[in-house]
């Protein structure tokens, strides 16, 4: 109550600087905000303590798109926090956050946090350290609204939400860059990449996902920087990768990570791929697809996303082995194993992941045979509805006869006997031409057998 009455005399002056805008400048609408983070502001402002929506949630209603989540951001510590909300929990390693749960909802909710340490700071200051190159090893010193607006990204992220005065509080200039849709780094680029390098793959994946233009100083230390990636750990750079890829704007952002020169480490085959005009129709079809899907509110696998990223790289893998005189089956494999290792090398995907990809790639040759119970059996596969989507793409982009993608769509909805009168007899089609064998493969996740029937 204290607090409250402090802030009430005091309260704007608590962050000096910031440009206050009221309802009627930023447009917000309270009712577009989760009951839940409106609970959470509430409980924490009658407790006396300073609590604003931040960050994406704040950006995203301002340009009138629909948040993904609602954080919080106060300036209650962890514990003060946990004492308020019965149902919440301190979680987190690179970060103390708190999570408050509501129903089946959960809120985010961070104290204000200062961000790098300044030149003098102490070099055993556990909270702020520093490692090769100026990077943020951790960063858990808590700060004021001032402090926590200053280390964040972006302008466009670093905007508060007041929900009890329907104040936004713009301490960047954020609100004047999203009408500009310029996306602008917070500080000075270059030092703010070199503290944390994926900020230049959060700088591609905002200028895709919010159709922004890069700011020119904010670009221009991304192509001299980039090679830095290389230090992160590539379990890092996997969720980051997954943020662009399922985000519902992985076409664009896959372009502006290459256009960046930031795909170098992490997704080499770009290079490939959108250089050769049949691989880059492929890659179209399914990032295409698979936004549409995210935006329809489906969701996207992230196994089949990379079995589309790699296809060409296992194809590729799969002749060389075969021209080396491999049997084809364990050709089939090891170009299976090689090239998911070697995507793990520099992005730790998990390897639950492995049997999906292969399974995916595996029926790829399975579906060709139409004949007997085989296409019946082929129906019953877990992976079938996965296999035959990427066949779909195959088909739009010409990696695959579109007749073949045609009659399996037309074999689903088919009745029983129609389905019998579909089927190609032997010595009738390609299926006849084809010597079939079957080996159950263990995956390598343990998760069961990869079935792959070869032609
Ligand atoms: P999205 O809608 O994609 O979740 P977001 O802006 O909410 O976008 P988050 O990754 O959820 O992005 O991060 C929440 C906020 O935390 C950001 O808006 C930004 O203010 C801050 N933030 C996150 N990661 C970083 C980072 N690496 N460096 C500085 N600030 C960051
Ligand atoms: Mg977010």
């Amino acid at each position: 109550m204290i607090r409250r009455f402090i802030r009430k005399v005091f309260g704007k002056k608590a962050a000096p600087g910031p440009r206050i805008l009221a309802q009627d400048a930023h447009g917000i609408r309270r009712d577009l905000i989760h009951p839940c983070a409106l609970k959470t502001c509430r409980t924490l402002y009658d407790a006396g303590y300073a609590a604003f929506v931040v960050g994406g949630a704040v950006r995203d209603l301002l340009l009138g798109r629909e948040p993904k989540d609602f954080d919080v951001a106060t300036d209650a510590t962890p514990d003060e926090i946990r004492r308020l909300f019965r149902r919440s929990r301190v979680i987190g390693r690179r970060f103390q956050i708190v999570h408050v749960y509501c129903g089946a909802d959960t809120i985010e909710v961070t104290t204000f946090r200062a961000g790098a340490p300044s030149a003098e700071a102490d070099e055993d200051d556990a909270d702020h350290v520093t490692g090769e190159g100026g990077m943020l090893l951790r960063d858990n010193v808590f700060g004021n609204q001032e402090e926590d607006a200053a280390r964040r990204d972006f302008t466009v992220n670093a905007l508060y939400y007041d929900p009890e005065n329907e104040e936004v509080w713009d301490l960047h200039g954020g609100v004047e860059d999203a009408k500009r849709k310029v996306l602008r780094m917070i500080g000075d680029p270059e030092q703010r990449y070199r503290e944390d390098p994926v900020r230049m793959l959060r700088a591609a994946r905002f200028a895709a996902k919010l159709e922004f233009h890069i700011d020119p100083a904010t670009r221009a230390p991304i192509a001299c920087l980039a090679p830095m990636l290389a230090h992160i750990p590539t379990a890092r750079l996997f969720d980051e990768m997954m943020k662009l890829l399922l985000s519902g704007h992985a076409e664009r952002g896959v372009r502006q990570l290459r256009a960046e020169g930031l795909h170098h480490g992490i997704l080499p085959m770009l290079d490939t791929v959108l250089d050769d005009p049949a691989r880059q129709k492929f890659l179209h079809h399914a990032l295409h697809d698979t936004d549409l899907r995210v935006r329809q509110g489906h969701s996207a696998s992230p196994a089949f996303m990379l079995a589309c990223l790699l296809w060409f790289d296992f194809q590729a893998e799969f002749s060389r082995n075969k021209e080396r005189g491999q049997h084809l089956q364990s050709a089939l494999f090891d170009a299976m194993d090689t090239v998911l290792e070697r995507q793990r090398d520099v992005l730790a995907f998990p390897r639950r992941f492995d049997g999906t990809i292969k399974e995916i790639w595996g029926m790829q040759g399975r579906l060709e045979q139409r004949s007997g119970n085989r296409p019946f059996r082929l129906m019953q596969h877990p992976r079938f509805r996965a296999a035959y989507d990427f066949l779909l793409i195959r088909a739009e982009s010409g990696d695959a006869p579109a007749e073949l993608a045609e009659w399996w769509t037309r074999f689903q909805d088919a009745e029983d006997s129609e389905r019998e009168a579909m089927l190609i007899q032997p010595g009738a089609g390609e299926g006849a031409k084809r010597k079939c064998r079957r080996k159950p493969h263990k995956s390598e996740d343990g998760a069961g057998p990869v079935e792959v029937i070869l032609g």
